[in-house]
């Protein structure tokens, strides 16, 4: 009998497992379940849409998914439309890739006012996530603080700044575009508690800033160090990459403040410790900091900025899953490098938290599939079979592979012009896509 396994969730970690699975030279069968009928996670609705070729990755998905072995049973969410438990008890082997959908918080007073949209929701809003489509954020203020100093914050500055031409190209849904272009904002901070050399952009993301068509980067050139400091735990390729961040923060202080309508500002050393205002938002309170010993260390000055958007991009966290073995205050899963119970699996962000790039899920996927098949010799359970009855008993209807084909090629014939795609953005409108008259 095949090895039935069940791979829960689309993003690349999953499919990067089934493609583990898919090239072994075992007898698998593949069923992978995603809660939403369009596949491949964060690539469709975190990865910015104005960095297309970076999506280009899920073409290599369409290959695995094509295999005879595989099934795709979008659409089913599991904890409400199966539980986990049930699916152990269908599947020889279930391997959870679930992610990280849900927003560290700041832990400051105030966090919870109307007006702060953490990164998530917010990147899911212009990427058309049917989670975040009645989102709606008032875009109405002319300074917005985006909190955080990595790339989820960067591409959030970027996307708030860039003018209709350049976003158009890309496949920000036609509303949020609309909404972003008539929006208020002229200035946007990028807050950071630490400096410049621990931020945490990748150089292109943040040489992108200095190229933009109607924003000018902003930095007090002061605060640059010369070089990187001296640090023995810091590997020769880390120190390149700062030496780079902090060459192309030196090349954005000469920038004048009124040579564009727009302008992003580079804060750093900038800790937030409130947000202000009644029921909404009216500022941030910020405290100046030092970084002593790698951590900033408040300096008992304080200043605020005006606005009524605070965009925290501090990191994600998930809330398990009921039947998963879950560390609440890490948020992510506890395992043996993987291992999370007999015949359970995790990977991808799930497993090792939300750091690192697409590519960082794919040796993830193998090690599952390696442990899967040192585990498993032979399958004894019904899968698909079991999963399907289970299915059509609760009327679910299952969004497969060729019909997310299908809701594929109808995005990219409703596309404006020169964009890729127009994403259709609730579950209801993608089902009347596939099946209405
Ligand atoms: C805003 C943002 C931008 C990024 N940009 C880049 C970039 O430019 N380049 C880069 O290399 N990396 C980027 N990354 C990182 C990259 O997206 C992640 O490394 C990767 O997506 C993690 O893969 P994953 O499979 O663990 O999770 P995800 O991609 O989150 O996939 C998880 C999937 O599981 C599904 N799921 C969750 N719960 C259930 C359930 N109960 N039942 C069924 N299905 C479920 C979800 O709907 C989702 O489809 C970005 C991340 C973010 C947040």
């Amino acid at each position: 009998m095949p090895i039935r396994v069940a791979i829960v969730g689309s993003g690349p970690s999953g499919f990067y497992t089934a493609e583990a699975l898919a090239k072994s030279d075992a007898d698998c069968e593949i069923d992978m379940i995603e809660r939403l009928p369009a596949p491949h996670g964060l690539i469709r609705y975190g990865v910015a849409p104005d960095h297309q070729t970076t999506k280009n990755v899920s073409r290599n998905f369409n290959k695995t998914a094509a295999r005879d072995e595989f099934r795709y049973y979008g659409n089913v969410d599991i904890g409400s439309d199966v539980s986990l438990d049930d699916l152990r008890g269908m599947y020889d082997a279930v391997v959870l890739a679930i992610g990280s959908p849900e927003d560290n918080k700041l832990g400051i007073p105030g966090e919870d006012k109307q007006g702060v949209i953490g990164s998530a929701a917010f990147v899911g809003w212009y990427n058309g996530h049917p989670d975040f489509v009645e989102l709606n954020p008032d875009l109405a203020s002319a300074n917005v603080c985006v909190i955080g100093n990595g790339n989820v914050a960067i591409d959030i500055a970027r996307l708030l700044v860039k003018t209709r031409e350049e976003l158009s190209p890309s496949d920000i849904t036609n509303d949020s575009l609309d909404a972003l272009q008539a929006s208020s904002v002229t200035d946007v901070f990028m807050l950071g508690r630490r400096g410049p050399v621990e931020a945490k952009f990748t150089n292109v993301e943040l040489r992108e800033m200095g190229k933009l068509e109607n924003c000018a980067p902003q930095i007090d050139g002061s605060i640059i160090p010369d070089a990187v400091p001296e640090d023995e735990d810091m590997s020769d390729r880390d120190r390149r990459l700062r030496e780079r961040n902090l060459a192309t923060l030196r090349e954005f202080v000469p920038r004048q403040p009124d040579e564009f309508e727009k302008r992003v500002h580079f804060q750093f050393y900038a800790a937030p410790r409130e947000i202000l205002g009644g029921d909404k938002v009216e500022g941030v309170r910020l405290e100046r900091t030092e970084v002593v010993d790698g951590r900033a260390v408040g300096t008992g000055e304080f200043f605020e900025i005006e606005t009524s958007l605070v965009l925290p991009a501090v990191g994600y966290r998930s809330s398990g899953l009921e039947g998963l073995p879950f560390n609440d205050d890490w948020g992510v899963a506890i395992s043996d490098e993987g291992r999370a119970g007999e015949g359970l699996y995790v990977v991808g962000w799930i497993k090792r938290g939300p750091t690192g790039v697409i590519g960082t899920n794919r040796p993830d996927g193998q090690e599952a599939a390696r442990q899967i098949l040192e585990d498993i010799s032979e399958g004894t359970k019904p899968g698909r079979a079991a999963l399907e009855a289970a299915l059509a008993a609760k009327g679910t209807r299952i969004v497969n592979y060729q019909d997310w084909l299908r809701l594929d090629a109808h995005e990219k014939a409703e596309a404006r012009d020169g964009a890729p795609r127009e994403k259709v953005i609730t579950v209801a409108a993608m089902l009347e896509v596939l099946d209405g008259g």
